[in-house]
């Protein structure tokens, strides 16, 4: 008997049959899934490996899962993955980081310029009002990007490909991070401050820390303040990393001038949220990776990941709490 691989059903309907053109050879596949421990179907209960999407994994989850070897991430952040209750088990867990860092810069660099020209209100513009001859709204000017301060909070993979096409747009950057990044601050001209001087300093802020104790609500009424009352924030990285209601308050009392958000504390956005009807804010649906081309290498990095450790071998990219770990089971 073949051993089975539970995917997330998303993950095959990005990318039609690759799945099984790379994996069927040594296993069988089943696309299904779970939100929780409560509602978990028997066919996926004794799957070796995991193709998953953003579904929470913890320990009650896990125990579902007596084979399980592998739980292989279709994305680069895992805070949806208890690590340290698979690492207890003996699971291995990996992502697929780099291959996507250029989507994902692209789409922050998009939302920046969204918010600097005003794009989405020039769009409804042209299409409700331009041409009407008795027409009173003017749209509101635009801002350079060009000589502006852009600041990172995280300068990982991501915040690095945002810093080199920011460079080239004639910005200056300036960034924080828990580690100092020498390399970038010679290429980039890069000027590492404290945050506080990051939040006071910038004309843009962008966020590309992962999801952590330590970066839940990093951003709040505090940090919010602290910015200027014409910065923009830009947020591709999770949505907790800012406290989601200051946020709301401080763009309907203008502490600042925008937002441009991939991600939100809960998804889908409901259409309650107070963000839904807000003007100066530009929503996308967790669509940082969300290209043909980029999908694909995520996936291939999966099947790598899942291949090795079903074949018996170690990983390719374990996450970094596991860097250097051999399960014997
Ligand atoms: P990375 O590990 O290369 O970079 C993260 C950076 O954040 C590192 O330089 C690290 O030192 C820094 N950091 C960590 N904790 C910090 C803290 N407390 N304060 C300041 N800096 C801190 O990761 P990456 O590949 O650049 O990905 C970053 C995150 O982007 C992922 O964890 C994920 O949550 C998010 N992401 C979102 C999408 C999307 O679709 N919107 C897609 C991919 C990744």
């Amino acid at each position: 008997m073949k051993p089975k691989i539970m995917v997330s059903p998303s993950v095959r309907d990005d990318n039609p049959g690759l799945l099984e053109e790379r994996l069927s050879d040594i296993a069988e596949l089943v696309f299904n899934t779970f939100r929780g421990s409560e509602d978990i179907p028997s066919e996926i209960k004794d799957s070796e490996a995991m193709i998953l999407g953003l579904e929470p994994v913890n320990k009650d989850v896990l125990r579902n899962f007596p084979k399980l070897k592998i739980i292989a991430r279709y994305g680069v952040g895992y805070d949806n993955v208890d690590v340290s209750a698979c690492t207890k088990r003996g699971i291995y867990v990996t992502h697929t980081p780099g291959v996507l860092s250029h989507a994902v810069a692209e789409l922050t660099i998009g939302l920046m310029i969204c918010l600097s020209r005003r794009l989405v209100e020039a769009d409804n513009y042209v299409r409700t009002m331009w041409a009407n001859k008795h027409k009173k709204f003017k749209l509101e000017m635009g801002t350079d990007l060009y000589g502006k301060t852009l600041g990172i909070i995280g300068l990982g993979r991501i915040g690095y490909e945002v810093a080199v096409r920011a460079k080239a747009f004639g910005m200056k950057i300036i960034y924080y991070d828990i580690e100092r990044k020498s390399e970038a601050e010679k290429t980039l001209e890069a000027r590492y401050v404290d945050l506080e001087t990051l939040l006071k300093e910038s004309d843009f802020l962008t966020i590309h820390v992962p999801l952590t104790s330590q970066t839940r609500n990093m951003i709040g009424e505090k940090e919010l303040r602290l910015m200027k009352p014409t910065a923009y924030i830009i947020n591709t990285s999770r949505g907790a990393v800012i406290d989601e209601e200051a946020l709301c308050r401080a763009l309907k009392e203008c502490w600042i001038a925008g937002a441009g958000l991939d991600v939100f504390v809960s998804e889908p956005l409901p259409f309650n949220s107070p963000l839904i009807n807000m003007r100066n804010v530009v929503l996308a649906p967790h669509i940082g990776t969300y290209t043909v081309e980029t999908r694909r290498k995520m996936a291939l990095m999966c099947i790598e990941n899942v291949r090795a450790v079903l074949m018996g071998k170690t990983p390719p990219n374990p996450v970094p709490e596991q860097r250097g770990f051999v399960f014997k089971r």
